[in-house]
């Protein structure tokens, strides 16, 4: 187990297929269980059962609930644990705080969870637990993680099938300092030379091996080229988890056209950046199967844009993201225009870099617009473009 919580949460649709000695089993340190829906008789004597409710107007019920019994209970959501079967729960883990373990075999949401079983049995063995590739890869002898099937990022339209390998947590976050995973593709982002980081060259590996068993054999491996006067990072990476292995091929795309640094673009601006970037360095690719890699995925529009270039030209693509970068509103297409009234804009939901708190920032922040929202009233303002969500101001989460 990563931790040892004091709290467990507990939100499955068929709690009786709860193991009934799960807190005994799984978390022997846990004093509280708190159940969002039916609690079936009493589990454990030494621990303390809630049953609790759900204020299902409020657009973020579970993690107010879980924020709210927290602080009842003089506890903090670092010590707490939430096993649930429901996808849109882990982003409300997120917004509370608290380690979130998903039970199930499919997932939807680009916001994952900590770890990750199968079957509720499962829990109560940790060690058949499918923990992320990014907790595993703090074990050097592990033999790689999982991957994630099927991302949807924002700007992600292309026909190939994207994976991905575990979390990324930016670096005004401050999981990222805790966060081991995330540690490391920030040190690939400073490779300059010589080896690359052993962990990610097995998650590489593993990776690959998963992908061409649920799928076809890779004819050609590739990756997102390095800005110009840039190390070849991806490329080293590809090159020595496949030492000798002719499919590698790091030069198939080449930069077309300057590219301004993505992390200081909004959604549309990210697409635009990139459209006819990156052009293919073979005119054909017909009967290619081609896998291509990058470190971190965020709206997946560098991604997508790559893929369809090398469809366009007869190949059939399937995207790896060594990192999912994990922002603060997932799911988020519409875009809260800068209130500011002269700039071209949006507001997106940014992390204080002082008190860690999110609020709303212009996009054009880079260009001079100061303009901030309090993170309520930019929800509030964000929900008013889609009318059946709904937020007031006494609903405010203790971020
Ligand atoms: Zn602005």
């Amino acid at each position: 187990m990563i931790f040892n919580p004091t709290v467990l949460f507990i939100n499955v649709s068929d709690p009786t297929r709860i193991p009934d000695n799960l807190a005994a089993q799984c978390c022997p340190t846990v004093q509280w269980v708190g159940y969002f829906g039916e609690v079936l008789g009493r589990r454990g004597a030494s621990v303390s059962t809630d049953r609790i409710p759900l204020n299902l107007e409020h657009p973020f019920p579970l993690a107010q609930a879980i924020s709210e019994f927290l602080m009842q209970k003089h506890e903090v959501p670092g010590h707490a644990l939430l096993i649930t079967d429901k996808d849109k729960d882990v982003i409300d883990a997120g917004l509370c705080h608290v380690r979130v373990v998903f039970v199930g075999t499919s997932y939807t949401q680009d916001d994952l969870p900590d770890a990750w079983c199968s079957t509720m049995q499962a829990l109560t063995t940790w060690q058949a637990h499918q923990f992320l590739g990014e907790l595993r890869s703090g074990d050097l002898d592990s033999t790689g993680g999982l991957l994630v099937l099927g991302l949807h990022p924002s700007n992600y339209d292309a026909a190939a099938t994207l994976w991905g390998t575990g979390r990324y947590f930016a670096k005004n976050d401050p999981r990222s300092e805790v966060h081991l995973f995330t540690k490391r593709l920030l040190s690939l982002k400073n490779w300059q030379q010589g080896p690359v980081d052993n962990a990610l060259i097995r998650i590489m590996r593993a990776s690959v091996a998963i992908m061409e068993h649920d799928t076809s054999h890779f004819t050609m491996m590739t990756s997102i080229p390095p800005k110009r006067g840039s190390p070849d990072r991806l490329g080293a990476l590809l090159r020595q988890s496949f030492p000798d292995d002719k499919r590698v091929n790091p030069a198939l795309i080449r930069i077309a056209k300057p590219i301004e640094k993505q992390s200081r673009l909004g959604r549309t601006a990210r697409r635009d950046n990139v459209k006819d970037a990156y052009v293919p360095t073979s005119a054909s690719l017909a009967d290619h199967n081609i896998l291509v890699v990058d470190d971190v995925v965020t709206s997946g529009a560098t991604l997508s844009e790559v893929a369809i270039q090398l469809a366009q030209r007869g190949a059939s693509v399937a995207c790896l993201a060594l990192g999912v970068d994990q922002h603060l509103v997932p799911d988020s297409k519409l875009q809260l225009p800068c209130l500011c009234g002269t700039c071209d804009g949006h507001m997106i939901v940014r992390l204080s870099r002082t008190t860690f708190r999110p609020f709303w920032g212009c996009t054009n922040w880079h260009q001079g617009c100061r303009e901030t929202l309090d993170y309520v009233s930019g929800l509030n303002a964000y929900y008013q473009l889609q009318p059946h969500f709904r937020i007031m101001k006494d609903w405010d989460l203790p971020f």
